[in-house]
């Protein structure tokens, strides 16, 4: 990063999760926004809730939110396990593994989500 005063090198700074440019000849500074790497994946990927799973209110009630459907839609869903019940981006790929890892619950992301 070249300052665009007076064109010398900036420094790097990297503070928690923000990272900026400082120029140490005339002070002016660039600050830039860190993004963790499941941040900016935009590959679309796949939940699958896998056949081994004991079906139970509380499955059901995570299913139902992940899949967005109802209970008993969400009971028709896992009894056709091997299925699909969400796809889209890392970042929300992530925080719905983390909730059926906190429940128990087996699954599958495809393809291989490596967060
Ligand atoms: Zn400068």
């Amino acid at each position: 990063m070249i300052c665009d005063k007076c064109g010398v090198e900036m420094r790097y700074k990297k503070d928690g999760h923000s990272i900026s440019w400082i120029c140490d000849n005339c002070g002016d500074a660039v600050a830039s926004s860190f993004f963790e790497p499941y941040e900016t994946d935009t590959t679309d990927y796949h939940i699958l809730i896998s056949t081994s799973n004991k079906t139970d209110i509380e499955m059901l009630k995570i299913v139902a939110g992940v899949a967005n459907c109802n209970y008993i839609e969400a009971k028709k869903l896992i009894e056709k396990a091997p299925v699909e019940v969400f796809h889209g981006q890392a970042v929300e790929v992530k925080a719905i593994k983390e909730k059926l890892e906190a429940a128990s619950i087996d699954f599958k992301i495809e393809p291989e989500f490596p967060y």
